[in-house]
């Protein structure tokens, strides 16, 4: 169980809910860090009292150590930071939560040092998987999924000593804000109308990446890479009530699944107390007042994302990398109101025509597709 953790991405939606957890576990919080936001992060150094405070924006850095200057917290700025805050000393988990593929060089260097890593941060592993996965084999780090689909998935595969019993892993999917609608009605849908998510609060880019789906696609290759599984052993099944969290069929035909009510802080306590439970405030799900779970096949014609994200995955080497990149550019074009929602599954497969995937990528091979992919999408704009 963790005791000591330092949080990357404090001030966001799973950032604000771990802390909540770490209150209720009693655990000490020795670091905390945002972008810019450092109001919200004075607000919370003031009721954890971590020893580190880290902004990657330096500017707002100064402005929170001015508002700091009363405590005992150390304050840094610029993205370096980012990775001190990952290698605190004292600290046994680093919970990644950040959005995007910024976290992967903390998350690499929080692994160097042994931690164990609540893994929220999926972009992370989207791009650079197989490389994160062999660095905490090389040095025995604990990588426990945060995301509620792989959680289940984790939950469900505690006691199975052989990988290989595993059939396939079924992950569920909300279908989005716009399940069922047609292509012409998605093309249309503006920012407000995709982040408004059915089931789960969010941060925005993540919501975006729910309504075209790539989350889903993100989530396949996140599972591929945790388990070690091939595509062919991944699937996806839209569940619309957001109970099952996901499943595992194994080999004799037994479905194991884990429910419960859409809450994060389900995962995130268990990514802290894991190989144990403990007690959790959390109103547990009633099944007699539950709705009827459904079960239904995603469409990947009017939500192309998923299908751009099985392909990429089943190409390997970069190729994840520049399809996250292009997406990450995408979404947030769209959330600063410049291009329409189908642009982004057009920006991201023409992106990915565009830049030659590199196979055996070095982290400077993932860099680099990265930057060359989000190249991609400004220069098609
Ligand atoms: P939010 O947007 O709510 O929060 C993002 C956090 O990262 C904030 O603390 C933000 O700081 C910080 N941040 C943003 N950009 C940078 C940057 N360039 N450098 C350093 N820090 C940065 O995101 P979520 O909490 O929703 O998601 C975080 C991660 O968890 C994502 O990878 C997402 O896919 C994953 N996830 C989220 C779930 C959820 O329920 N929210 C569920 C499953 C996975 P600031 O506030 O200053 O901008
Ligand atoms: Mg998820």
């Amino acid at each position: 169980m963790s005791k000591t953790i330092s949080i990357l991405g404090a001030t966001g939606s799973i950032g604000r809910q771990t802390l909540d957890v770490a209150e209720q576990l009693g655990l000490t919080v020795t670091a905390l860090t945002a972008n810019s936001n450092a109001e919200r992060l004075e607000d919370q150094v003031r009721r954890f009292r971590p020893r580190l405070a880290v902004l990657t924006d330096e500017a707002a850095a100064k402005d929170l150590a001015v508002r700091l200057a009363d405590t005992g917290t150390k304050v840094l700025g610029g993205p370096e930071a980012l990775t001190e805050a990952a290698v605190c000393p004292e600290a046994d988990t680093v919970v990644t939560a950040v959005v995007g593929m910024v976290g992967l060089k903390p998350t690499l260097a929080a692994i160097r040092e042994r931690k164990r890593i609540a893994l929220a941060n999926k972009e992370t592993l989207v791009c650079a998987g197989q490389l994160v996965m062999d660095t905490a084999e090389q040095y025995s780090a604990e990588i426990v999924p945060v995301d509620s689909e792989h959680s289940a998935i984790f939950q469900c595969v505690q006691g199975c000593r052989d990988r290989g019993e595993i059939r396939r892993l079924i992950l569920t999917c909300s279908g989005g804000p716009f399940y069922g609608q047609t292509a012409e009605e998605v093309a249309g849908r503006t920012k407000a109308d995709a982040l408004r998510h059915p089931n789960w609060t969010m941060g925005p880019k993540i919501t975006v990446d729910c309504a075209t789906l790539m989350n889903k696609g993100l989530e396949v290759i996140e599972a591929m890479r945790l388990y070690r599984l091939p595509l062919e052993q991944v699937s996806v099944v839209i569940h619309r009530q957001s109970i099952v969290h996901s499943l595992v069929e194994y080999r004799d035909g037994a479905i194991l699944a884990q429910l419960g009510t859409p809450d994060m802080r389900l995962p995130i306590r268990y990514a802290m107390t894991w190989p144990d439970r403990a007690e959790s405030p959390l109103e547990p799900l009633d099944l007699l007042s539950c709705p009827p779970l459904t079960f239904a096949r995603p469409d990947r014609e009017t939500f192309p994302c998923l299908r751009l994200a099985e392909e990429a995955a089943q190409e390997g080497g970069t190729a994840c990398a520049i399809l996250n990149g292009a997406n990450e550019e995408a979404v947030g074009l769209f959330l600063a109101e410049k291009i329409g929602f189908s642009d982004i599954p057009r920006l991201v497969a023409e992106a990915r025509a565009a830049v030659t995937v590199v196979r055996d990528p070095s982290l400077e091979d993932i860099l680099a597709a990265d930057r060359a992919a989000r190249r991609a999408v400004l220069d098609l704009v």
